[in-house]
């Protein structure tokens, strides 16, 4: 809140408080994402990037962003005269935050451009996050649900123009009456949400009609985030084992779906977003792809939102460490800024690489969803996917932390929801969580590897990098060995953080300045380094690495 016209009698003088990081552009100051964008896809135009870039950095937004969660979304599951009506009422700035990701293609773009248009895509959910994570969520799950919807073409045909658009309709309607459309998903069930076998909603065929096999479900979903959603797919079991449907709020013949919102989830991290529990009273859905084998057809979904997890986090951390960066430019401690005080200069700038070490393996992953003819391609895209999922996102809270404490107390202080990092502190564990935490990415991998020949993918994927710094050659040679022969589970985690920080080691070689590069190797694979942030060594070309992470 701006008070800076006012003049309000005072007990004392207030200085040595910093100016908000406000009003700049998001885009034009992440040089790090700039230059994964260039290493990844050089011809992109990234003008409209930069157009959302400063939208996501207004005063104007930031304030719609604490709005949506400072005013919580509202359950009200009856109307005044007790009809049941299962609505969430959220606060215009949410709506607001919705209609700028919508209006910028973070949904359904790369289905319509397909020209780069996974990694644009990308890089604008990645920006957002450093503005507002919550509404992120049904818009991730909307991307996400493109490829699984094939599963079922006649509803894919009636529903992608929708979900597509560039466009957010909030009201609750006929899809076909809507000028946009959103989609959630649900397979978390009370007694499971790692092993989906476990799951007990049934369906029982109910006929079928222009959209397929219809069925009627009953049980549970125990997390339905975003369901305000117009549809969503779920997990229930048939006759034939646990299968995918297509289950919308609103019915063809415009009636409401019996999908009760039970309450929202009191949880951690945003508030804005209205996660809830839902119950299934016989509601209609119609079947997606092959009946019993819906655990592959709804992880088509799942591996999209995995990127996401990976995006959103990367895009939290550089938020964090902008804020930071911006503080520490401010605040004097000890007759010096912050920013020249060494121990300070460290921790920021461990942080900055940290922070670019995850841009440039989200974008790298991104790049894979926009090359699906190429094998390699292919190949890295299943292979870093569980990998990405599993180091950025475990990184993250520890980075949240480290970032928060730059700012002493005022990091750890909500202030009505003007203290960014207090919200992102809270944020950050979420993507480790759902969409498979990490235990189950680690797993994830040991499976991807069984695909093509993973070893050889990941020699090529590092080889550009040979003879840059013996740290990366000793894992690079190392590594397709222990690949090949396969890790044991107890070692699927390992196994992840080194072929993260492989990749990443040989992504930074050819994207950002030797400065990060060295500190990157010197630091994470050669050692040199302690268990907190802020232990690299006395070498390092701090100016280099702190001048290129400012955001202005
Ligand atoms: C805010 C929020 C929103 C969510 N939204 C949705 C949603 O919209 N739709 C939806 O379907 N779900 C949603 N989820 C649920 C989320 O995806 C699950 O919580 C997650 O997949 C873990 O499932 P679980 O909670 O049942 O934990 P469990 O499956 O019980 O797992 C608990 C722990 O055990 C570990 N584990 C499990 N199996 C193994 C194994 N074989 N070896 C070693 N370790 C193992 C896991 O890694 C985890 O650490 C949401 C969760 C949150 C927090």
């Amino acid at each position: 809140m701006s008070t800076t016209e006012i003049h309000y009698p005072a007990t004392h003088e207030v200085f040595n408080q910093v100016e908000p990081l406000e009003n700049y552009n998001v885009f034009t100051g992440n040089q790090a994402l700039r230059d994964a964008l260039k290493f990844n896809a050089p011809d992109l135009d990234t003008s409209a990037l930069t157009a959302l870039g400063d939208k996501l950095g207004s005063a104007e937004y930031q304030t719609h962003a604490r709005l949506a969660n400072v005013y919580t979304p509202v359950l009200h599951a009856h109307d005044r005269f007790g009809r049941r009506i299962d609505q969430v009422e959220f606060h215009p700035s949410y709506h607001a935050l919705m209609s700028l990701a919508a209006e910028s293609g973070l949904h359904g773009s790369p289905w319509v451009d397909t020209k780069n248009g996974h990694i644009q895509r990308a890089a604008g959910f990645t920006l957002f996050t450093e503005m507002e994570p919550s509404i992120l969520c049904p818009i991730s799950m909307t991307y996400a649900v493109m490829p699984a919807l094939h599963g079922n073409e006649a509803i894919f045909k009636d529903w992608s123009p929708g979900l597509s658009a560039r466009a957010y309709d909030p009201e609750l309607k006929l899809f076909s009456k809507k000028r946009g459309l959103t989609m959630g998903m649900g397979m978390t069930e009370k007694q499971g949400g790692s092993d989906l076998r476990a799951n007990t909603t049934q369906a029982t065929a109910d006929g079928s009609d222009a959209w397929g096999q219809r069925f009627k479900l009953v049980g549970h979903k125990w997390f339905f985030s975003a369901p305000m959603c117009d549809a969503f797919l779920v997990l229930a079991q048939s006759a034939a084992g646990l299968s995918c449907f297509f289950i919308p709020r609103v019915l063809p013949d415009g009636s409401l779906n019996t999908i009760r919102v039970q309450r929202l989830k009191d949880k951690l991290g945003n508030k804005a977003n209205a996660s809830s529990e839902v119950e299934f009273q016989g509601a209609t859905a119609w079947l997606v792809g092959v009946e019993g084998r819906g655990v592959p057809q709804i992880l088509e979904m799942g591996t999209m939102t995995r990127l996401d997890c990976a995006l959103g986090t990367s895009g939290l951390m550089r938020q964090a460490l902008a804020i930071a960066l911006n503080h520490a430019q401010q605040r004097e401690a000890f007759g010096k800024r912050l920013i020249d005080q060494p121990l300070m200069r460290n921790v920021l700038a461990d942080l900055a690489l940290e922070s670019e070490a995850a841009t440039a393996l989200s974008m790298r992953l991104a790049r894979s969803f926009d090359r699906k003819n190429d094998a390699h391609e292919q190949l890295m895209g299943r292979l870093l996917t569980p990998i990405a999922k599993f180091w950025i996102c475990k990184r993250g809270a520890a980075f949240a932390q480290e970032a928060m404490e730059c700012l002493g107390g005022n990091g750890y202080v909500e202030a009505g929801g003007e203290g960014i990092m207090a919200r992102i502190y809270r944020e950050m564990p979420l993507n480790s969580i759902w969409e498979g935490a990490g235990n189950i990415m680690a797993l994830d991998l040991l499976r991807a590897l069984r695909k093509g020949d993973a070893a050889a993918a990941l020699a090529h994927e590092l080889a550009p990098a040979q003879g840059a710094h013996p740290a990366l050659d000793r894992l690079a040679t190392a590594l397709p060995a222990r690949v090949e022969l396969m890790a044991t589970e107890m070692e699927a985690r390992r196994l992840a953080q080194d072929v993260a920080l492989a990749v990443q080691a040989a992504i930074l070689y050819q994207s950002a300045p030797t400065a990060v590069f060295s500190a990157f190797c010197d630091s994470r694979l050669a050692g040199n380094w302690g268990h907190t942030f802020g232990t690299l060594g006395a070498a390092v070309d701090f100016d280099t690495i702190l001048t290129r992470a400012m955001p202005r």
